[in-house]
């Protein structure tokens, strides 16, 4: 199957003539470059640039990458598979121009996710944009479409030489209005910079943890999404850059803390009314909408290899500290790892939806996406039982009664999730036998890496680099 939105050589009708446009208005903006950015299954932003003289030729005729970074990890060493991680070969990065932005952070910048394809023309098969464009595209060909958004939790430290290690940026208590007036230009020209890159911005809150701030988004369709989630990440760090400060997005920013999640808010929608509201089934789930979250629910392990892929993820993973550590849902609950929002009376069938809070932000958002919606799809059709909804924390219980009740742990390690990833028929099949390998020697290779480093070292270790 293509999809109208799969680049080709030569580009898209329309896409060249459209593109030297946009270059002649990033021009006449003083617009410089655009940056060309991805995401790799490691979950680093990667990046190429052109000037913007040659954005017209990159969008018809992409740029040159290898694929060696499909098996790169956090560290920028290399691991392999048996068609990826070696020397060979080169790839084409197509803009995708209904999303070019100019950077209100990095003035002189643009900014535009990219799709993947061979020098043939073919999808690259590890690209994971390629991945969740053509799997949204596949459900619409059904009827179902989905609106999704990430949470972008984040800790603010103070930058220089003077502070080689987390220094927070405001001591003000959680949620406090003092760490508001603490960190008061850089809050305004964050929202300054989101609004005039056409980023709705929902919230903007200090969090719980020390020096943590979090910005809340509109929802949107998945692919969007999930870019989205890419450019408030630069945003912030480019915006942290010009205050002096620096942002954390790992997992686990002080060994034995709170961590950054990076929730992922979805909805499916049937012909344009959402299934998660005004049914009857529980919370007002329509059968649809109930076996979507259970279908999430019962392969949340095996997810965790995508949602909780760093060696950090798995020190944020503690139970009690709001991040989702068990496979159940609940009606509003903060310590299940799918948390059912059925919004305000009278906003309903718009606002209701799930947040899956295991999910952190070393996650490449297009691989979590295009993973949560299969599980979920599958769920859908086959209907199984959501088993009831769980309140309260389920740390709380005794492990008698959680076995009892079926309240599984998520992983507590990586190796044990990339098993349950591996015992994954339905997760291979979504992602296609290049992805999964990918995925499995990323992850057994960020976990070589780090074994017999202590949990501070771990932290250290990936601190600055999603
Ligand atoms: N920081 C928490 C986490 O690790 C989440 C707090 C919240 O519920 O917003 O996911
Ligand atoms: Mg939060």
């Amino acid at each position: 199957m293509t999809t109208l939105a799969d680049p080709v050589p030569g580009g898209r009708p329309g896409d060249p003539e459209r593109a030297a446009e946009r270059a002649a208005e990033l021009s006449a903006a003083g617009v410089s470059g655009v940056a060309l950015s991805w995401v790799d299954t490691a979950g680093i932003g990667r990046v190429k640039t052109v000037p913007v003289a040659a954005l017209a030729r990159a969008a018809t005729w992409g740029v040159g990458m290898s694929p060696v970074f499909d098996t790169f990890l956090a560290d920028d060493s290399i691991v392999a598979t048996d068609v990826l991680g070696g020397p060979d070969g080169d790839l084409r990065l197509f803009p995708d121009l209904d999303h070019l932005v100019p950077l209100a952070g990095q003035p002189g910048w643009a900014w535009a996710p990219v799709d993947r394809i061979t020098q043939d023309g073919a999808p690259h098969p590890a690209c994971t944009r390629t991945l969740l464009r053509r799997a949204v595209a596949a459900a619409a060909e059904e009827g179902l479409s989905f609106r999704a958004a990430v949470e972008v939790e984040f800790a603010l430290g103070l930058a220089g030489d003077r502070h080689p290690d987390f220094a927070p940026a405001c001591l003000g208590p959680a949620y406090g209005m003092t760490r508001l007036v603490e960190q008061s230009d850089f809050g305004a020209d964050l929202l300054r910079a989101l609004a005039a890159q056409q980023v709705e911005v929902d919230q903007l809150h200090p969090e719980y943890a020390t020096g943590q701030y979090e910005v809340s988004v509109a929802a949107a369709d998945p692919v969007a999404a999930a870019d989205r989630s890419v450019l408030v990440r630069e945003t912030v760090r480019a915006v942290a850059q010009r205050h002096g400060l620096r942002a954390s997005f790992a997992p686990a920013v002080l060994a034995g803390g709170v961590g950054n999640g990076g929730h992922l808010h979805l909805s499916a929608w049937r012909d344009g009314s959402n299934l998660h509201a005004g049914g009857n089934g529980p919370l007002g789930m329509t059968a649809d909408a109930a076996g979507f979250v259970a279908g999430i629910v019962e392969q949340l392990p095996a997810l965790a290899a995508l949602l909780t892929p760093s060696p950090s993820s798995y020190l944020r993973m503690q139970p009690s500290h709001w991040a989702g550590v068990y496979a159940v849902w609940g009606h509003e609950n903060r310590e299940a790892a799918v948390r059912v929002v059925t919004g305000m009376l009278g906003d309903r069938d718009r606002a209701a939806n799930l947040e899956v809070k295991c999910v952190d932000l070393a996650a490449n958002p297009y691989l979590a996406l295009a993973g949560v919606i299969a599980a979920g799809l599958d769920g859908l059709r086959r209907r199984p039982e959501p088993g009831p909804p769980v309140s309260g924390d389920p740390a709380a219980l005794d492990e008698a009664e959680r076995h009892r009740r079926g309240i599984r742990r998520l992983p507590r390690t990586l190796p044990e999730a990339v098993d349950a990833f591996a015992a994954s028929s339905l997760l291979r099949d979504a992602l296609g036998d290049v992805l999964a390998d990918a995925v499995v020697a990323v992850r057994r290779g960020e976990h070589a890496r780090v074994q017999r480093l202590s949990p501070e070292a771990i932290t250290e270790a990936y601190r600055w680099v999603y």
